[in-house]
């Protein structure tokens, strides 16, 4: 078996990605929503009682949508589950010269070390980023193959300058629960059901890459498995990632059978290069639209507009989702879509 599921996490991410055998599957775990979520308490409680383990847990980067449910996780000693690697790029990785022992205010890093889980092990401690010359793989136990595709140097030292305001914006020093609360529904209805959207010319609006540092500086990478290619798009660059596409395997098209697009579907990390370097016809939107009211139509146009007849798949029903559930609209420009129910979405991949 090879499936992804993204749980529900309000505006965040948290996947939870199984291989191997399906009685008992390898697991990869990919951020955790900015409060835990409650599908994830059941999956690691179900994976604690039959003995399982954690392969691999990932914190892509350090906004609150992503690390804050992880703070809890790390403080419940992952109710049981033993964790093998854990990936995070902390302040000590964001510049070659930083000391290792410097002393680090924020939590994460406080609660790896006191809990002493195993961090960033495959590297021995280093950070995980590409460089001109390789983006590095990893072959995990069960035989899953990772390859990074970000972050790079650069983005790892441009992060550095504003860890200090990002890590508060991240609240990592305060309540996560509390921010949640306060912006978890906002938003949500703040668009009525749209009429026909008007695809080509939201398609066609001019794209401004990212330029956040902290989304800059996000751990992408594809998950190989039986032959299947998964890309985890995190809150990267498109930019970065497809020029680490292109060191991996040349020229595009890059084949996947599914593609977690980046940044929840923000028009800023979904040009229409990156599309059309993509040969795939399932994109994974992850996000309850609350906060920042993803994924933006623009986003979604451009999948639909210069993908291959696509599935867009959405782990909320809201009406940032909805909109693209439209008879006229599919038929129009051949894509369908899946929503996710209470547990998200899952995929088998
Ligand atoms: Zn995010």
């Amino acid at each position: 078996m090879f499936r992804l599921s993204a749980l529900p996490a309000s505006f965040g991410d948290c996947l939870w990605i199984e291989y191997g055998d399906g009685d008992h599957p390898n697991v990869i775990l990919v951020d955790a929503g900015p409060s835990l979520p409650k599908a994830l308490i059941a999956k690691l409680k179900a994976l604690a009682s039959r003995g399982g383990h954690l392969e691999l847990v990932v914190v892509t980067h350090v906004d609150k949508d992503h690390i804050g449910g992880m703070l809890t996780l790390l403080e419940k000693d992952f109710y049981g589950v033993k964790v093998r690697d854990f990936w995070f790029n902390g302040f000590r990785h964001l510049s070659e010269l930083e000391a290792f022992g410097e002393k680090q205010g924020e939590r994460l890093t406080a609660l790896l070390l006191t809990k002493g889980v195993a961090w960033n092990a495959v590297v021995e401690n280093a950070g995980l980023l590409v460089t001109p010359e390789t983006c590095p793989t990893f072959v995990l136990p069960g035989g899953a193959k990772i390859t990074l595709l970000s972050p790079d140097r650069p983005q790892l030292e441009r992060l550095k300058t504003s860890w200090i305001k990002v890590c508060g914006e991240a609240d990592l020093y305060a309540d996560v629960a509390a921010v949640t609360e306060y912006f978890g529904m906002e938003g949500m209805d703040a668009f009525g059901a749209a009429g026909a959207l008007d695809v080509p010319t939201l398609a066609a609006q001019k794209f401004e890459e990212d330029y956040a540092e902290a989304n800059g500086s996000s751990i992408a990478f594809i998950v190989e498995y039986d032959g299947r290619r998964l890309l985890l798009g995190a809150d990267a660059y498109p930019s970065r990632l497809t020029k680490s596409l292109s060191q991996v395997w040349g020229d595009p098209p890059y084949r996947f059978d599914l593609v977690k697009v980046p940044h929840h579907g923000s028009e800023s990390n979904l040009s229409k290069e990156f599309v059309e370097a993509i040969d795939c016809e399932r994109y994974l939107f992850s996000s309850n639209g609350a906060y920042f009211k993803h994924p933006s139509q623009p986003a979604v146009a451009r999948v639909v507009h210069y993908g291959k007849e696509p599935e867009l798949i959405f782990n909320y029903r809201t009406s940032f989702s909805e909109i693209w559930d439209n008879a006229a609209l599919k038929s129009l420009y051949k894509y369908t879509t899946v929503y996710g129910d209470e547990d998200g979405a899952s995929v088998d991949i």
